[in-house]
This record gives C-alpha cells, sequence and structure tokens, in this order.
C-alpha cells in the first residue's frame, strides 16, 4: 500500500487539557454571552477556531531560544538575532520590532500618508483599513473579480487586478498614491495567495510610477508554499527562495509575527529607505519603546527568530496547508457550502447558503456559528452582516486553524461537528441584537433568538 498521509511533523512534549462540557451548560453559557462567542469564556470552549492569531504551539526551539532572551534596553543581542532573521528572509535594509502587526501599520502610515491620499490594496485587512482611514486617506480594495466569487476555482484568488491599479492611478494621479501594498495571503479574501507573477506586475506598475510597494506579509509562508506547489517554475525552489524573490519585488513590509512568525505576540516594520525608517523610528521611540525593542520583551524577539525560519521549512508547511485542505475538501464532498479553494489558515462556511432561510438583517453567520458552539463546543467566528453591517457581501463563518495546536482527530471532529449541524440545519433560528457598541460592534454586541 502506498504511503501518503501527510502527518504532523512534530511529537507532543507538552500538554494543555481541554475542557469537555453537556449541551445543557453550553445553551446556558451561549445565553449568558448573549450569543456573541467572543463572549464566552475560553475555557467553556473544546476546540477553539476563533483565529489563528498569536494562538500557534510554539517549538522547543522557541522556548529555548525564549530562555536565552537578552532583556538589555538598548542593543540587545536578542534584537541583532531577531534583525538577522527577518532579514535572511525579507532582505529590507532597516527592521524595526513592534508589539504586532496593526502597530508598525499605524507607524507607516503616520509617516508615509496624507488626508486625501490613497492606499491600493489588493484587499485590506481589517486593522489596515482602520489605520489607513485614521489618518484621512481611503483605502482601495482592487482584487480580481474571481476573487469576489466564494464557489469559483482559481488558483490565486488573492491577485491583484493589475489594470484596475492602473486605472487607479491614471484617475487619481500618482502625488495621491504614496505606497501601494500587497497583502500575502489575502485574508480578508478567504487567505487565498497572490501569485509570482501577480506580485511582479504589480512592482513593475509601481516602478513605472516611481510608487513604493509594500507587502502586508502576515501569512507570507503559506503564500509561498501555495506559489510551490500552483505555481508554473516554482516546483524545485524552496519556501525561503520563493519569499526571499517576493520580497525583493517591493520596498518593504509589515509583519504580524502572531501569524506566520509562530509567535504568540510581535510584528515588525521593514523598510529599504533609510529617510523613512529615521522618521519611523522616531515615531516608534514615542509611542511603542527604543528601536531595538519595540515594546516587546528580548524573549518575544527570540521566539520570532526562531519561529520565521521554521515558518519557511517545507514538511511544516507541506502539512500546514494539507491540514486545512482536508477540513474544506472534506466539508466540500459533504456538499456544505464553503469558500473554495479552502485558504491557507482557514476554511469559511457560507453561512447564506447554509441556512438560506435565515435572511442576512438575522445574522445567518453569528446562529451558525452558535450552532457550531452548542452541537461540539467549537468556536468560529463570523465574517458578514455583524462585522460590517449592510455592507457585508457575504456571510460567513471562519474556521480558523491554529498552528501546530490541533491534530488531525480534533479535525475529523470538528467534520463530523459541521455535518451534523448541516443535518439539522432548517432548524436554526436567526437573531437580532440586544445591544450595539458604536463601533467594531462584532466584538461586545448582544442577540437574542427571533
Ligand atoms: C493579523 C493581521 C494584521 C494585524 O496584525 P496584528 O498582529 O493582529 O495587529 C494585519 N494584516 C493582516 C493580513 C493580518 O492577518
Amino acid at each position: 500500500m502506498p504511503i501518503h498521509t501527510i502527518i504532523e511533523p512534530f511529537r507532543i512534549k507538552s500538554v494543555e487539557p481541554i475542557r469537555w462540557t453537556q449541551r445543557a451548560e453550553r445553551e446556558r453559557f451561549l445565553r449568558e454571552a448573549s450569543y456573541n462567542l467572543f463572549l464566552l469564556s475560553a475555557d467553556d470552549v473544546l476546540i477553539d477556531l476563533l483565529t489563528d492569531s498569536g494562538t500557534g504551539a510554539m517549538s522547543i526551539y522557541q522556548w529555548g531560544a525564549i530562555q536565552e532572551g537578552d532583556e538589555s534596553y538598548a542593543g540587545s543581542r536578542s534584537f541583532i538575532r531577531f534583525r538577522d532573521s527577518v532579514q535572511s528572509i525579507f532582505g529590507y535594509t532597516n527592521v524595526i520590532p513592534t508589539h504586532q502587526g496593526r502597530a508598525a501599520e499605524r507607524i507607516l502610515f503616520t509617516v508615509m500618508l496624507k488626508k486625501g491620499d490613497i492606499v491600493p490594496n489588493n484587499t485590506h485587512f481589517d486593522t489596515t483599513r482602520a489605520n489607513v482611514e485614521a489618518v484621512g486617506a481611503e483605502a482601495v480594495d482592487l482584487v480580481i473579480a474571481e476573487g469576489r466569487q466564494p464557489g469559483l476555482l482559481h488558483p490565486f484568488k488573492g491577485n491583484m487586478d493589475v489594470a484596475a491599479l492602473e486605472q487607479t492611478i491614471a484617475r487619481v494621479g500618482r502625488e495621491r498614491i504614496p505606497l501601494v501594498m500587497l497583502t500575502i495571503t489575502n485574508n480578508s479574501g478567504g487567505g487565498q495567495p497572490v501569485s509570482m507573477e501577480n506580485a511582479r506586475a504589480v512592482s513593475a506598475v509601481c516602478r513605472k510610477h516611481n510608487i513604493p510597494l509594500y507587502f502586508d506579509a502576515c501569512r507570507f509562508a503559506e503564500n509561498s508554499y501555495f506559489i510551490k506547489l500552483r505555481e508554473q517554475g516554482y516546483q524545485d525552489k524552496t519556501p525561503r527562495q520563493i519569499a526571499q524573490e517576493m520580497f525583493s519585488l517591493g520596498d518593504g513590509c509589515t509583519m504580524s509575527a502572531k501569524k506566520d512568525g509562530m509567535a504568540n505576540i510581535g510584528g515588525f516594520l521593514c523598510t529599504n529607505n533609510d529617510v523613512l525608517a529615521q522618521q519611523q523610528k522616531n515615531l516608534l521611540i514615542l509611542t511603542e519603546g527604543y528601536p531595538t525593542y519595540g515594546g516587546l520583551a528580548g524573549r518575544d524577539l527570540e521566539a520570532i527568530a526562531v519561529g520565521l525560519q521554521e515558518a519557511v521549512e517545507e514538511d511544516y508547511l507541506r502539512y500546514r496547508i494539507a491540514s486545512t485542505a482536508y477540513l474544506g475538501n472534506h466539508l466540500h464532498q459533504m456538499g456544505i457550502p464553503i469558500v473554495m479553494p479552502p485558504g491557507g489558515h482557514a476554511v469559511y462556511l457560507d453561512a447564506r447558503s447554509f441556512v438560506p432561510h435565515i435572511l442576512s438583517e438575522r445574522f445567518p453567520g453569528v446562529a451558525l456559528a452558535a450552532e457550531l458552539y452548542l452541537e461540539g463546543g467549537i468556536r468560529s467566528v463570523e465574517i458578514g452582516t455583524l462585522m460590517f453591517g449592510a455592507a457585508a457581501k457575504m456571510d460567513l463563518v471562519r474556521l480558523a486553524i491554529p498552528r501546530r495546536t490541533y491534530t488531525q482527530s480534533h479535525i475529523d471532529y470538528v467534520i463530523e461537528v459541521v455535518a451534523e449541524v448541516w443535518g439539522k440545519r432548517d432548524q436554526i433560528r436567526g437573531l437580532r441584537l440586544t445591544y450595539e457598541p458604536p463601533f467594531l460592534r462584532h466584538f461586545t454586541a448582544k442577540l437574542e433568538q427571533v
């Protein structure tokens, strides 16, 4: 018999128990949380697929490096290791640590943007959009048309529409576009990858108009592996080489180390522009910390330095992409509507097709997420009408997979729970709001069954 099973490329050294609850208890917890899974205690969740951000397991090498953390205020050894690790993959001359990705975004945009400016991106992540808008600029999403259709198959649904980028530059003028961004993988667009060909084309347009190109690099390793699997000419390249080639097309990046940094906290900002880097460091000192720690402990810098190297290991990425596809493909084969193909870090259920009897204004995604919790103690997150209001184009339920945290039997359990809920989908009821905060309402809103 051929050996084809892709196994977890690690064994477990330290375990964290998860807690079973009874359905009657979960009914009570859900009512107490007003049907908003953000308001649950994590201890009352069996399998937590709320996010892949900062929730992964670290390796023995990361924990070992943490012991070596140098907590010197300035010029620490840990910063040197961190900087060298980042540069070995990203290649940019200036590396500025920050406490998270959004801090890197705020510093980048505060220094580069002014009111009335425009930033094109394939799809802005929500914190990226909020930080662009916070300085009075406009965030424009230019993902290809295929990237907006959940059921459609395309190898690189995260690609930017290059013609639309050219048109945007022609329409508003180069002086109003201080930078272009490319998000790899495209998180808000379903974790879909961007091809090297597309990044090269976007880079060429930027170079022609002398506009800097920055990557939102949070899932750069997963994106590199998709290129290896799907793009002609990259089969024999390593994920590291692919990442190096991709970053050479740009002028800098923002990064959340809570994703492909394989750490629980941290981020960084890179640029090849020394003048900008000086301004960025000045702002960093004002709000984050000295440029050799940027709001992080020395031990965090060590964990990221090691984690980045582990993220580009081929055995890890093969397992990572295969395990997300395993979940997505099983659900798809049962006829359960999901965003296709499965992304790198998450599988998205299409709630409008799953529970078509629930109108958008009755929050089908929130109702479905609540049912997954009731049925099997699984926590997911709605990305739809509760998050974006009436402007939401889709109602999705995201099952995000933390890195190196759950095994295949956990995922088999998730598949069974979703299948069980699919079997009784007709009985799922819609919800209405009983409390709504003025902004980012999905985090704290309260709801009740209609
Ligand atoms: C998570 C994320 C961010 C923000 O990073 P934080 O560390 O959560 O602040 C920015 N862009 C993308 C694509 C992300 O996934």
